[in-house]
């Protein structure tokens, strides 16, 4: 995947690797590709917008407008805006993204970001492991896991955050592969990916909802393959205090939804395999330890709290229970 498909204009052939992935998000059939379409033997047809297949289902609720949006684009074919990001500079779209991509603590860098905030991914060295994430916006997980040397594939509703993660990566000479798709019906192929990623998506959807995107999760994963999965604790301290602002009435659209420990663990063992949970941190959804240096003075404080007792919660269970941000781990069986 030295050149990534994606950066390919027009309709010029998908790379056969990418291409290979792809399947039909309905019936999960192969897809052959016809200019600027794929195409499912069922009749079903998909839009390639420069380069960029968009593999949503058009017949059923979107889980996020912009992926209403997208099929639109797809639909219309209009022009879309461009933009020429120069050296340095950093993307609008993450300039102006931030806030609410990564959470709270990000808000006071719109519009004054000076460098991509990339996390550090909490998986082992990829080794040229195929890692498919689920909800990946600009790309920042995807670019962490393609420099921790997994081959990164990135699937998000919006077409908009799809095309900012393909001029991120072409910016910062990373090679990944992008998609517009929908968790709930991946447009991939049965048993291909070693590593499942998501962090602060699932999180939106409804229980329902999850539980279909784990179940496509288990369906493109390898026997013996990982999913790590980011999500809201319901015990957690700050949880807590967002559930008393609403009323501890259910999440709806795309609010979050909290869950207990144990009921994760049920879902994902369920749907995946065996699962277990540790923490990713306390009093946020959740800020990256690798972005202390972008915080002011007080922020920095809490992020260095919360890795604080991260850390010591590994051997008081008491304090994991209220840890706000939790990862799932669950392995599929072999
Ligand atoms: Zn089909």
């Amino acid at each position: 995947m030295n050149q990534p498909a994606s950066q390919v204009a027009g309709d010029a052939a998908l790379h056969p690797e990418l291409l290979g992935m792809l399947a039909c998000p309905r019936d999960r059939q192969a897809l052959r590709q016809d200019g600027d379409r794929l195409l499912c033997p069922d009749g079903h047809i998909y839009a390639i917008v420069e380069g960029i297949p968009i593999l949503l289902v058009p017949d059923v609720e979107q889980t996020h407008i912009e992926g209403t949006r997208s099929l639109l684009v797809a639909e219309s074919g209009a022009a879309l805006p461009q933009f020429n990001v120069g050296p340095g500079e950093i993307d609008p779209f993450v300039r102006n993204a931030i806030g609410a991509t990564n959470g709270g603590l990000y808000q006071h860098l719109v519009g004054t970001l000076t460098e991509y905030p990339i996390p550090h991914l909490r998986l082992p060295a990829g080794e040229g492991r195929l890692f498919l994430e689920i909800g990946c916006n600009w790309g920042r997980w995807c670019i962490s896991a393609a420099r921790a040397g997994y081959r990164a594939v990135g699937i998000d509703p919006s077409l908009k955050s799809i095309r900012a993660a393909i001029r991120v990566c072409r910016q910062l000479g990373i090679a990944a592969e992008f998609v517009v798709g929908d968790g709930r019906y991946l447009p991939f192929r049965d048993e291909i990916f070693d590593q499942i990623f998501s962090y602060s998506t699932l999180q939106h959807l409804s229980r329902e909802h999850v539980a279909q995107a784990l179940s496509e999760a288990r369906r493109v994963m390898r026997p013996g393959a990982s999913a790590l999965i980011q999500m809201p604790n319901v015990f957690g301290i700050r949880c807590l205090y967002h559930q008393i602002r609403r009323g501890f009435r259910d999440g709806r659209d795309f609010e979050v939804r909290y869950w207990k420990p144990g009921e994760l663990l049920s879902v994902f063992s369920e749907r995946i395999g065996p699962s277990e949970l540790s923490v990713d941190g306390y009093f946020s959804l959740n800020p990256q330890v690798s972005d202390l240096h972008l915080f002011p003075a007080r922020y920095r404080a809490l992020v260095r709290a919360s890795e604080g007792l991260r850390r010591v919660g590994r051997s008081v269970p008491i304090l994991r229970r209220v840890a706000d941000s939790l990862y799932v781990s669950s392995r599929k069986a072999v």
